[in-house]
Order: C-alpha cells, then structure tokens, then sequence
C-alpha cells in the first residue's frame, strides 16, 4: 500500500476512485468520458457538482458556482480581468511562487499592482502580517494556502476593499465564510477532483463590471454563470468526479469533520518534527500549513538513508518542490491519519537509528 503525500494531483477517497472507474465503464450505459455534456445526465452532474459545493461550503445567497477549465493558472488572469474597476489598481499580498504568479498575470492585463506586503525577504516562511491596506484598491488578492513554502493564512486580510482569494491548495480542508470574500478560485487537483476543471465561486454583484478594455468570452465569468459553466464543453469527467468527491464529504460529516482530520493529522507530523532532533521544520510555526508541512533534514548527508526508509514503507510524493529542496508532506483530505503515523514511525525508526 501506498502512502501519497504529493502535492498534487492529491490523493481521493477510495471510495471515489472505484466509482470513477466504474462511470468510466457504463454511466447510464454509455462511459462518462464519451457522453454528450449536453445529456441531461451530465447536466444533472454538473447542477449536483455546483450544489455540493454551496452546500459543503454554506456558500451563501447572492453567489453563483463556475466549473472552468485553465487551472489556478488562469485564474490569476480570470480573476484580475473580471475584478479590474475604474483605478486599475489592486493590492496582492506576496507569500510565494503562485501568489507571485498572480502579480504578474495582473500586470499583464493592465493592473497597477500594489504588493501591500511580502514574505520574501525570508524564502516566504511566514505570513506578513502588520502591513496597512490603502483605500481605492479596485481589489486585493491574497493565496490562502502556500503549497510550495507551507504556509497559510490563519486569518483572512482585513480590508474593505472586495477580497480575492485562490484558494487552490486548501478549500474544502476547513471551514471558511464565503461571505468575506467576493471570488474564490481554485484548481481541483489538490483537494476536490482530478485535474481539469477550475472551482470558482463568484459574488453575483460583481459579475459584468469589469473596466478591462478586452474581455475574451471564455474568460468573462457573467457569460460563464449565465451559460452555468456550459458555454463549451467542460472538463466532464474532471466534474463527475468533483462531484462524487463532494458527495463523499458531506456524507462523512462535511467540512466541519474533515477540518478535526485535517487538524489531527498535521498535530501529529509537526509534534514529531518540532520534538526531532533530527529535523526541523521551515516556516515560522504560527503560519504553518495544515496542507503542506515542510521540513529538513538538521544535516543533509542522512538524506540517502532517510529516503530509503520512507520509500520501503511505501510513503511517495514526499520531496520538496524543485525550487526549495528538503521535504514536503502533503496531506490533503483524503491521506488518513495512518499514512501520517507511517511517516511519523519511519521518523522514529531512522532517529532511533542515527540520532
Ligand atoms: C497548484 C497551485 C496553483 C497552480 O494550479 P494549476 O491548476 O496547475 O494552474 C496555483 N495556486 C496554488 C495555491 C496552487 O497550489
């Protein structure tokens, strides 16, 4: 057996996998993958698709759900063009690789970006925190979950400004208000789904009001919720199974029990790293993700036996990611609490070995 701790595509339940497969096989007699997404039995997928979410997410009236395609990556662009007003101004707060992604999408299209705060200065190992957002800002834009560097947004900037969140790498993992934010956006391959379709979740005032001077069809989130995400043809299988995953979730208990999971598991690999000599973690421990926990090695020539011990005990995707070295435990919310105490154990079993 397996322990995935990738950082994405994410693990799914089991569960999820099996009847994937099987859709693929026979859905309603055909295959999923050959079924026309005008079918009303794809239709009804992807009305079930958006409704799971505003229920896992209480997503409030007043908000509409989008399935697109493009990734977090489009994203950065769907949400700046969409988001830009009459200052062409907007503020991003820099916590790493893909919120530096989304600055400069946004400058590209025309938006004078403010980085309201940074956390480069130290490899982005903390969350910035005292900074002051200036008024007239068309919009802020912040990562809620640093996949790369493993930090997270405890708490949500403060400002009145309407507030821009990709959320790729940590929605669905706890509970947020959908109510302070007036988009959300996130690929799905790191919590929800196979790779393929792009969740956003959009205020209904905002839609239609952008100033930008072009406006590519399908990137204009009004004619995407107008068309309900049908405007061509979706990412279907990427969909069906969001769909079943989301199923999955809420018959488990939802948000609220999958966030004790996701809180338990994180205790318990960041309790063994900050009481192992061995290791250390590195990021500031008030900012650390609950999604992706980065450690070292205190010294590096025991990677070639540590690594050997986690891979005999079936544990994959733990390397950091190329651009910071060390290592990268993802759990996401289908990894159970057992991979994380293999991890822990093999841990043990290499201190006990070389400490
Ligand atoms: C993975 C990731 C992205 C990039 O997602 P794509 O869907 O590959 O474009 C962007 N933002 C965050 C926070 C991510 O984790």
């Amino acid at each position: 057996m397996k322990h995935n701790f990738g950082a994405g595509p994410c693990i799914l339940p089991q569960n999820v996998f099996k009847e994937a497969a099987s859709a693929v096989m026979d859905f309603n007699g055909l295959s999923i993958l050959e079924v026309s997404h005008r079918h009303k039995d794809f239709v009804a997928v992807m009305d079930e698709a958006m409704d799971l979410v505003k229920k896992a997410l209480n997503v409030p009236a007043g908000y509409s759900v989008a399935y697109l395609q493009g990734g977090a990556t489009l994203g950065f662009t769907i949400a700046a063009l969409n988001m830009m007003r009459d200052n062409k101004k907007a503020g991003y707060i820099n916590t790493g690789t893909w919120a530096t992604g989304a600055i400069k999408e946004a400058k590209k299209i025309g938006i004078d970006v403010n980085v309201l705060a940074s956390s480069e200065d130290k490899n982005f190992s903390y969350i910035p925190k005292d900074y002051s957002i200036p008024d007239e800002l068309d919009f802020v834009h912040f990562t809620s979950n640093n996949t790369i560097y493993g930090t997270q947004f405890h708490a949500i900037p403060k400002t009145n400004s309407p507030l821009i969140c990709d959320m790729s790498s940590d929605i669905f993992s706890k509970e947020i208000n959908v109510a302070d934010f007036d988009l959300i956006y996130a690929g799905a391959q790191k919590n929800l789904g196979p790779a393929g379709a792009t969740l956003y979740i959009v205020k209904d005032d905002v839609l239609g009001k952008s100033t930008s001077p072009f406006m590519p069809t399908y990137l204009d989130l009004k004619q995407q919720i107008e068309k309900e995400s049908m405007l061509n043809t979706p990412p279907v299988f990427s969909i069906y199974v969001a769909m079943l995953n989301l199923r999955d979730l809420i018959a488990n208990g939802g948000i609220a029990a999958i966030e004790a999971k996701n809180n338990a598991k994180a205790a318990l690999l960041y309790q063994e790293i900050d009481s192992n000599p061995l290791f250390k973690g590195t990021v500031a421990k008030e900012d650390r993700s609950r999604m992706n926990a980065t450690f070292l090695l205190e010294d590096e020539s025991h990677q070639e036996i540590f690594d050997k011990m986690w891979k005999e005990a079936g544990v994959v995707g733990l390397p950091g990611h190329r651009s910071t070295g060390g290592y990268r435990a993802s759990m996401y919310n289908a990894l159970p609490l057992e991979s994380v105490q293999v991890l822990v154990d093999v841990i043990k079993e290499f201190t006990k070995k070389n400490g």
